[in-house]
């Protein structure tokens, strides 16, 4: 017996720059920090990219998409997402859902977690429901609690669909 389901993780991590507002999640978020990255460096769409290609065993979002192209440089990270997104259905199979984390400590992301969960649902076209996101701080420590860097955390569940007609009884 096969089992339908599959999951992938994905991670990424940013430098931050003095002066904002910060691409993150699709949206542009008031902030005195911005994303350093060759694309638009939105940290949680290469994150939930890499969770979709790693759930299929794709290559991942630096394989398809390399840095030192420059067709990629400022490049909207929302094509990156819907390459994987199209894999995705193209290996026969839907997203089911997405979980994130966002790890910085700075700006506050709390009211602005539902805009960006609505964004990344439209853009996967799943519902919003299924797009799970909270932020944490780095308390105070590291990298990310200095504010130096922002990083990402996400894990998807994709599944197979099974043709009509063929569902086991
Ligand atoms: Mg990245």
């Amino acid at each position: 017996m096969s089992i339908p389901f599959r999951v992938g993780l994905g991670f990424d991590t940013h430098r931050l720059g003095n002066g904002g507002p910060i691409r993150i999640g699709g949206i542009d978020v008031p902030a005195e920090v911005h994303s350093i990255g060759h694309s638009d460096a939105d940290v949680l769409l290469h994150a939930i990219t890499d969770a979709l290609l790693g759930a299929i065993a794709e290559p991942d979002i630096g394989r398809l998409f390399p840095d030192t192209a420059a067709e990629n440089r400022g490049r909207d990270s929302e094509e990156f997402l819907a390459e994987a997104v199209r894999r995705v259905r193209a290996s026969g199979r839907e997203v089911g859902n997405i979980d994130c984390v966002i790890l910085a400590q700075q700006p506050r992301f709390a009211p602005h977690i539902d805009r960006m969960r609505a964004r990344i649902a439209e853009m996967i076209d799943i519902p919003v429901t299924d797009v799970g996101l909270k932020a944490k701080t780095g308390e105070g420590v590291g990298a990310i609690g200095h504010a130096e860097a922002i990083a990402a955390r996400c894990v998807a569940m994709v599944y197979r669909v099974i043709p009509e007609g063929n569902a086991p009884s």
